[in-house]
């Protein structure tokens, strides 16, 4: 399989490529050439295990760059270390509803799911050339902590994490820096996660830098993880009756990484019927998709945090499909955005969007009452950001009798004082994380400042 660029100005490469190398060199996104179908296949797939199903969707990416025994390897090397046996559960909690659980990871949240691959693919691949990279990344709170989870103790990675100081949870923040490993580097950084964000991106497009530091990502523009995403939009639709029977889901949606995976899996051919894309109060993908208004607002913080974001990097892939696949269309649009801060869909584009793609935002009281809700007439306890998107599903238009699966994208234990305030309930950490609170910290703060920063990484790698 090859990748292009969807800014259409950087060079062609192979699955081993785009892994390491994160953002494009002309800025924009990699993305396949083509979607590989599996509509014909998906009816063979019933009863398969998720390794089994992530094996079959991985494949035709990975095209050369992996024998399969070790693209199977690395399958069930990271779905091994999960909390349960169906990796990804389906759990029912209505007449036509459901929750798939993507929580049952290390780090209790969905980026685990990603993460745990990516990780052992990038240890792979850099051990076999020998090379060492520093994964250079900006978190809301989840993929921090998935990521060095997954690269902690790799000889051939360094990870530098930049986290909103003050803007994730405590159980987020020690989840990231209690791991005391020689090559895990948290900075808190005074400022936003679109800071922290634009900090990262203004270090890669330093290309002399970049390439002296050998930068490379594992943040949700990393094509493998959106790969990774798509297994669970597949095993979910065969649970309830795909290929014969069309599924929806609903997606707590931030940086639009998630969602976009259940896109691609679309484009595979899997039968979804609509994707809802749930967000809290900052609301521009909802804004985008509901009026063609792509225009970015200050953060607001909410109750879940790792939705606080207003510039959603994956967007810009489908834009390149709404665009009909056009880098020198998508790099322009691209730029009006950076310089004005707003770009507006036209009536075409957006209309091709709608054709797919529900958004509902979801307001904290909303969230709040969802959580509750949940509870009493289910019994089970859900986490801020699963409630949006259960929130986003009841909000959405569409045919009730096509099966809805909310992506249940936290454990509760991850937000525990949101979780205490809606419900009364006190979740529980699992007991194999019962000492988080008392382990050790450490991490640097800096202001956001490019120049702080990358000196700070400078001395770092020596
Ligand atoms: C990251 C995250 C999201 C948003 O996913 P995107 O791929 O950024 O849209 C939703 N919920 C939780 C718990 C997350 O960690």
């Amino acid at each position: 399989m090859r990748y292009i660029s969807t800014r259409g100005a950087a060079p062609v490469l192979d699955f081993e490529g785009v892994l390491l190398a994160g953002l494009a060199r002309d800025g924009g996104l990699y993305v396949p050439e083509h979607f590989p179908a599996i509509g014909d296949r998906l009816a063979g797939w019933r009863g398969l295990s998720y390794q089994a199903v992530a094996f079959e969707m991985l494949a035709p990416f990975a095209g050369d760059s992996l024998s399969p025994a070790t693209l199977g390897d690395l399958i069930d090397g990271a779905y091994g270390s999960f909390g349960h046996d169906a990796v990804c559960p389906l759990v029912q909690v209505g007449p036509n509803d459901f929750l798939l659980e993507l929580f049952h990871g290390p780090t209790l949240a969905f980026k685990d799911v990603a993460m745990q691959l990516l990780g052992r693919l990038f240890n792979t691949v850099l051990s076999r050339r020998g090379e060492q990279v520093t994964v250079l990344g900006a978190t809301s709170g989840d993929t921090g902590s998935a990521a060095i989870e997954a690269l902690k103790g790799l000889p051939s990675v360094k990870v530098v994490m930049l986290h909103p100081k003050g803007r994730v949870s405590e159980v987020q923040r020690r989840q990231m820096t209690t791991v005391l490993d020689g090559n895990i580097h948290n900075v808190a950084i005074e400022g936003t996660f679109d800071d922290c964000q634009a900090l990262v991106k203004t270090l890669f497009n330093r290309l002399e830098f970049r390439d002296k530091a050998r930068l490379s990502a594992v943040n949700s523009i990393n094509w493998a993880r959106i790969v990774a995403q798509t297994v669970y939009y597949v095993t979910a639709a065969l649970s309830l009756g795909a290929p014969d029977r069309p599924v929806s889901f609903s997606v707590p949606t931030g940086n639009f990484g998630d969602i976009y995976a259940g896109y691609v899996a679309k484009r595979m051919g899997l039968p979804i019927e609509r994707l809802v894309v749930a967000t809290n109060r900052n609301d521009i993908l909802a804004r985008a998709l509901r009026a063609g208004d792509y225009s970015t607002g200050q953060v607001q913080p909410t109750i879940s945090p790792s939705m606080d974001i207003q510039v959603s990097s994956n967007f810009e892939r489908l834009l390149f499909d709404l665009y009909g696949r056009d880098g020198a269309v998508t790099a322009g649009a691209l730029a009006g955005f950076q310089a004005t801060g707003k770009l507006a869909l036209g009536a075409n584009v957006l209309a091709k969007a709608r054709e797919i793609f529900d958004a509902v935002a979801v307001d904290e009281d909303l969230t709040r009452e969802t959580m509750a809700a949940t509870l009493r007439r289910t019994g089970l306890v859900v986490d801020p950001h699963s409630a949006v998107g259960l929130a986003g599903a009841a909000g959405a238009r569409g045919e009730r009798a096509v099966p809805m699966v909310t992506l249940a994208t936290a454990h509760p234990a991850k937000f525990p004082a949101a979780v205490r305030a809606a419900t009364g309930i006190e979740p529980k950490l699992p007991p194999r994380m019962a000492d988080l609170y008392e382990r050790e910290e450490r991490y640097a703060v800096l202001p956001h400042d490019a120049d702080a920063l990358q000196a700070h990484i400078a001395a770092i790698i020596g």
